[in-house]
């Protein structure tokens, strides 16, 4: 073995570990490093105490165009887009990096006082939202109203394309007034 493969196997160490800490999937894993499955399952359970989960990865292109989740992918997508263009830090290491500035901001900015539960958007979700507009499925659109960028389907016309803040449901404004009823009733 050469001392360039294995500090190539140093470094995907330590990056499947910050992934797995960030709640990546197997699948997500083997993508992004080349360690051996073996290896990422042993490694999983030594980071997490409890073996990978199974199953399949939620491949799902509508689920980043629903409200909420539309909102918190692109506030994840435009801090990785940044990271990826203008700093030394590239592919899977801005999206580690870009994955936890997002936590940082959705938990100051978009749960303001709120339990910082399980983030809108998952680490393996993120994931997913890069590898979609690397096959050019989705796209950012830039919103009439506030001129800003939202994940949007490949394609769709932009010249009448308003954002999912400027524009939310109907059903958005009650859940909203159902949480703040709640919160009030349990404080
Ligand atoms: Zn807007």
């Amino acid at each position: 073995m050469t001392s360039k493969s294995v500090s190539r196997e140093a470094d995907d160490i330590l990056l499947a570990t910050d992934m797995i800490r960030l709640g990546a999937r197997l699948q997500v894993l083997q993508a992004e490093t080349s360690l051996s499955y073996d290896r990422l399952a042993r490694l999983y359970r030594e980071v997490r105490g409890a073996s990978p989960p199974k199953g399949m990865l939620p491949f799902s292109v509508d689920w980043f165009m629903t409200w909420l989740p539309n909102i918190h992918s692109s506030l994840f997508y435009n801090i990785y887009r940044y990271l990826d263009t203008f700093t030394p830090a590239k592919k899977s290491y801005a999206l580690v990096q870009a994955y936890r500035l997002y936590l940082e901001q959705s938990e100051a900015g978009l749960h303001p006082g709120g339990s910082p539960a399980e983030p809108v958007l998952s680490f393996t979700r993120a994931w997913m939202l890069v590898r979609f507009f690397e096959s050019g499925l989705v796209q950012l659109s830039c919103c009439q109203q506030c001129h800003g960028q939202f994940v949007a389907h490949a394609h769709d016309p932009e010249s009448a394309f308003v954002c999912a803040i400027c524009k939310p449901p109907p059903r958005a404004g009650k859940t909203r007034a159902r949480r703040k009823a709640h919160a009030s009733t349990t404080a």
